[in-house]
């Protein structure tokens, strides 16, 4: 186990194409990390320069207690799970999963009671004789899962490892890696561009765009306090709507109406000294059906919306509206969708009075 420090990381290919952009990052000991961004934005590279299989053209990267800018990937005792899961395909499980082993040179009964204590974690016992082939997706990622725990490394280092599977064996592994990884404690980075695996298996996850560290935090502080308007849009699912205001005699005035602000959050505005005109984000859950509002402790706007398209995903139903004079914006309010019965009406368009409760959700930064 390790901790794994970059310093300064930079990547520049050889045509020129600056990938990674100065990255600083600390990843504690055991800790689980997670890369996340759109496609392009270079969270696969700085996972590459971490394994050793790119260059790092500029900074220092450092793996316990040594530099690895100039160490073969194989001396960096990391391991990869690749997304494709990289399985040889004449080999059986227990020879897949021993390989690494093999090539170290390690005897072949250790080789054996290590491959069947993982091949035990990971449910794959009664898998051993078999090729790749003759396995589902989610055993194939087990199996490539399992050649990586057996060397016991100092860090696991994976890369969209979960993306060939459908999407219900997604969750299953999701949540087997999350448990394997608490298990055994070992650090991990893993790469995704998909903000759901992000927020929910990592201790902390880096937001990357273009090539820059947009932000590093908890999922939470991702979600409540988000850096910047990228992260903010980034994060979250239906994702955050945006409203243009412009600060006056201490509230927002939007095209929606006045957002109250809280004290802490209108002194914050004040301290940086804020422009008259801002963005505000308002995540789905702010919005509220007036008819169905049953407590009457609330300082929003109550405006009229348009409904223009209803999503069903079973338990959520995503609504996807415009306001009168506003943006259009998109939110969740599946008691407003049901209570109205626009499900049953089947109507292209609907008016409902919502409020906009934000006086809480109008956070700094
Ligand atoms: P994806 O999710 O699509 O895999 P990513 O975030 O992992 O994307 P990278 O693969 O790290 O992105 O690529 C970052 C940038 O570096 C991209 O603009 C890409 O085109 C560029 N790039 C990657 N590999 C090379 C290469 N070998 N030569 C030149 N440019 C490259």
């Amino acid at each position: 186990m390790a901790e794994i420090i970059l310093e300064g990381v930079t990547k520049r290919f050889p045509d020129g194409a600056l990938a990674v952009k100065d990255v600083d990052l600390d990843i504690a000991d055991g800790e689980f990390v997670i890369l996340v961004g759109p496609s392009g934005c270079g969270k696969s590279t700085t996972l590459n320069m971490i394994a050793g299989l790119e260059d790092i053209t500029e900074g220092t990267l450092r793996i316990g207690d040594r530099v690895v800018n100039d160490l073969a990937p194989k001396e960096r005792d990391v391991a990869m799970v690749f997304q494709s899961y990289a399985l040889y395909p004449h080999m059986n499980v227990r020879e897949n999963m021993g390989f690494p082993l093999r090539l170290a040179k390690v005897d072949k009964v250790t080789i054996n009671t290590k491959v069947e204590e993982a091949a035990e974690v990971l449910d794959l016992t009664e898998h051993l004789d078999r090729k790749p082939a003759n396995l589902s997706g989610g055993q194939r990622q087990r199996v490539a899962m399992g050649r990586a725990i057996v060397r016991d490394p100092k860090a696991f280092l994976m890369d969209e490892p979960l993306s060939n599977l459908d999407a219900k064996l997604r969750v299953q592994m999701r949540t087997q890696i999350s448990r394997l990884q608490r298990r055994l404690g070992t650090t991990t980075v893993y790469v995704t561009h998909d903000q759901t695996e992000a927020m929910t298996l990592g201790d902390r996850v880096v937001v990357m765009r273009q090539g820059l560290v947009q932000q590093i935090g908890t999922p939470a502080e991702l979600y409540d306090f988000p850096r910047n308007i990228f992260v903010a849009g980034f994060i979250g699912s239906p994702a955050m709507n945006f409203l243009n205001a412009t600060l006056e005699d201490g509230a927002l005035r939007t095209a929606l109406g006045d957002l109250p602000l809280d004290d802490r959050t209108r002194q914050s505005l004040e301290r940086q000294n804020a422009p008259r005109e801002v963005i505000v984000g308002l995540r789905p859950e702010a919005f509220e059906d007036v008819a169905l509002s049953h407590d009457g402790d609330h300082a929003g706007p109550v405006f009229i919306a348009t409904v223009e398209v209803l999503e069903s995903l079973g338990s959520d139903v995503y609504v996807y509206f415009t306001a009168e004079g506003g943006p259009a914006t998109t939110t969740e309010l599946e008691e407003l969708a049901t209570d109205s019965g626009m499900r049953d009406t089947g109507a292209d368009a609907h008016h409902i009075v919502v409020r906009l409760d934000a006086a809480t959700r109008a956070r700094e930064g």
